[in-house]
């Protein structure tokens, strides 16, 4: 008998800015192929290599078809099949005894954005551990400093969409690898060089635009603040800064240009690493170009300068004018731009006051004992061990006797392994979804394509239940799919647009359209509607004031710079199960000769805090004394099961206390041949 195949439509709601519309191939009751659909105009029909592999993770051997319990050592991963109820009431009564014994700030929830999408984070879950008074988590790992950056200088102005880059005549890339992530702007700035735009790219590695590029400038890892502020300096000094943009548009200029003053380009060259005639070249460049786009990435802010270097990246299109003209100005993230919805006032779940805990310091945290202690951690959209700071810390956390850990996600994590009881969550294929994109201008909403294989279920269905368990459930509390999205909904102003707009084309956009110009259809979300160069509160949270240079710590005696960007096959650590050959470490020439490393070469990584065992590539498009090994990777992806994040200090960048993961500063050993 043949089969028959059906196109179902749904939204890609994974952490990474595209926001795919997806045209998915069901059969038999089971998804068998998932590609691009043009509903989303920025998907073009296209999506990454990893989400067509989404298949493998719905039906491979990793994803979790039962609630169970630990029976192994914790690691050990060994789990005996119960009922849900048997699992919810275990999970339910644990939760109440640390309520009503230690405290609700005993309990810790962790997630992140495995999914974005607004029905499985911020809703039942918050509503839950909210009302247990359980300690609240500050979502640091990523984009911390950069959002509140972009937050104190424009409020989160919309930035400028990906098909603008098309009509720029320069083109910026700025610590933002988009051949692997957020890959819809590539066609575009291609489409720009077609036409004649200049190509900057600024990163430590000669990545595939690099190689497009009119320049490449490599700095040293932590050194993009000095590089920005020496373009700031030499545009006040050279008077190529747009003093009528900046009276009519914002507050700070003098100060802005005091802090940079003392930035030369040869001071910023002996910091960055990078030609004092490259820097002087990309301010001309850029000076001289309109439109200019810069499209600023997530890798500056991954340091000790990382809050400061962003705001003065972000500074750079107010001080030149580079705004009011389609596909000028900057993009970093725009899902600030979606703050109309209120989903924790629609979800009724207000946050208490309690503890806060950064998640950068969660090994830290799991090793309270006593009044601080966390004894029970519930995990959801995350996989913390393979993706937080200090990686044996919080391996050593969750290896506690004493620890309750709950693991709630599609497939088992490296820290579901850990886990005293596994909950096998829904994929968002087998529910329903509402998602909006950080990078694309859209919010999107789709149904389940498939039913959930197993005895898989929706994360907003299990909290509900779990709020119905421990009696924190209220009358009136939205709880199915419907009922949340109508809550989200009405908590905008245009909710009842939005609400029209997604039954008819199952896709709504901002206020300002798909397609928004800066300064002349959207402008500063800030309460005066100017842009803030040097805002009180971020100077105020800044140790010694915003643009402060933190330089290099000398003596560490680990001479390399690690840093762990993305790569084609990891973003971050959701879909690492299906990628299973080893990783290597990518050293430069000029460090691996010395080390006498060729090749395949099996190495140790290691610094003062940890160590990784695994194999060497010698790559030239490297920056010397820079070492990358990506990020999102699992234990399976290195012989010795610690990754990049196992050398990552827990020390918190200059804003909202953000990850310095490219302050790991490592040495290489040879260990023998792979
Ligand atoms: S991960 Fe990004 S590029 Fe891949 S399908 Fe999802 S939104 Fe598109």
């Amino acid at each position: 008998m043949s089969t028959v195949e059906r196109h179902l439509e749904s939204a890609c709601p994974l952490d990474c800015p595209d926001a795919c519309s997806l045209d998915v191939t069901v059969a038999d009751g089971r998804v068998i192929a998932v590609g691009g659909s043009e509903r989303n105009p920025v998907t073009g029909g296209f999506i990454c290599a990893k989400v067509r592999r989404y298949p493998e993770h719905m039906y491979g051997p990793s994803r979790l078809l039962h609630p169970g319990v630990r029976t192994g050592r914790k690691g050990a991963g060994e789990f005996h099949p119960v009922s849900w109820d048997e699992a919810l009431d275990l999970v339910a009564r644990r939760l109440l005894e640390v309520r009503d014994g230690r405290g609700g700030e005993g309990i810790l929830p962790v997630s992140y954005g495995g999914s974005n999408g607004y029905l499985s984070q911020d809703t039942t879950d918050a509503r839950l551990f909210h009302r247990l008074g359980a300690s609240r988590l500050l979502r640091t790992v990523c984009a911390a400093p950069s959002g509140r950056a972009a937050m104190g200088l424009y409020g989160k102005m919309p930035g400028i969409a990906y098909p603008d880059y098309a009509h720029a005549k320069l083109v910026v890339v700025w610590g933002m690898n988009p051949s692997v992530s957020g890959i819809h702007l590539v066609p575009y700035i291609l489409e720009a060089q077609r036409r004649g735009a200049k190509l900057v790219v600024v990163d430590p590695r000669r990545t595939r635009l690099a190689e497009r590029a009119d320049l490449h400038l490599a700095p040293r890892p932590g050194t993009d603040l000095p590089i920005a502020l020496s373009l700031i300096r030499w545009l006040f000094a050279e008077g190529r800064a747009d003093r009528r943009f900046l009276a009519e548009h914002a507050h700070g200029a003098d100060e802005l240009a005091r802090r940079a003053e003392p930035w030369t380009f040869a001071r910023a060259a002996g910091e960055s690493g990078v030609a004092a005639g490259d820097l002087e070249r990309f301010a001309r460049l850029y000076a001289d170009s309109s439109p200019a786009a810069l499209r600023c990435g997530w890798g500056p802010e991954r340091n000790r300068n990382g809050g400061s270097a962003i705001a003065a990246i972000l500074a750079l299109p107010a001080v030149a004018g580079k705004f009011g003209v389609r596909g000028g100005g900057y993009t970093l993230s725009n899902s600030g731009a979606w703050k109309e919805i209120d989903g924790l006032a629609a979800a009724r779940a207000p946050e208490p006051a309690t503890r806060a805990v950064n998640m950068n310091h969660l090994g830290a945290a799991l090793a309270e004992r006593g009044g601080a202690s966390v004894d029970l951690l519930f995990v959801y959209n995350a996989n913390p061990l393979m993706t937080l700071p200090d990686q044996e810390r919080v391996r050593a956390g969750l290896e506690r006797e004493d620890l309750f850990t709950v693991v709630f996600d599609p497939v088992l994590t490296d820290t579901a392994r850990y886990a005293d009881v596994v909950l096998p969550a829904a994929t968002f294929l087998e529910r329903t979804e509402l998602s909006r994109g950080y990078g694309a201008f859209v919010l999107q909403r789709a149904e389940a394509v498939v039913p959930a294989h197993g005895e898989a279920r929706p994360n907003h269905e299990v909290f509900a239940e779990l709020c119905r368990r421990t009696g924190v459930a209220a009358p009136g509390d939205p709880e199915t799919a419907a009922e949340i999205e109508s809550a989200l909904l009405e908590s905008s102003p245009r909710g009842g647009r939005l609400a029209a707009d997604l039954s008819r084309d199952r896709i709504a956009y901002l206020p300002e359209g798909p397609a928004p110009v800066p300064f002349v259809d959207a402008f500063p979300r800030t309460p005066d509607g100017r842009i803030h160069l040097v805002p009180d509160a971020l100077d105020a949270e800044t140790s010694h004031g915003l643009y402060h240079y933190q330089p290099e710590p000398s003596g560490s005696g680990f001479p390399l710079a690690l840093i762990s960007p993305g790569s084609d096959r990891t973003i971050s650590s959701t879909l690492g199960e299906l990628h299973r050959a080893d990783v290597p470490i990518a050293l430069h020439p000029v460090d691996a000769g010395p080390r006498g490393l060729s090749d395949g070469d099996r190495v140790r990584v290691f610094n003062g805090i940890g160590a990784v065992r695994c194999r060497v590539r010698i790559d030239a498009a490297l920056r010397p004394g820079v070492a990358f090994l990506p990020k999102g990777l699992w234990s399976h992806h290195t012989e010795s099961g610690t990754t990049a994040n196992a050398l990552a200090p827990d020390s918190l960048t200059d804003l909202a206390g953000g990850a310095c993961f490219n302050d790991a500063r490592v040495e290489v050993e040879r260990l023998g041949r792979a």
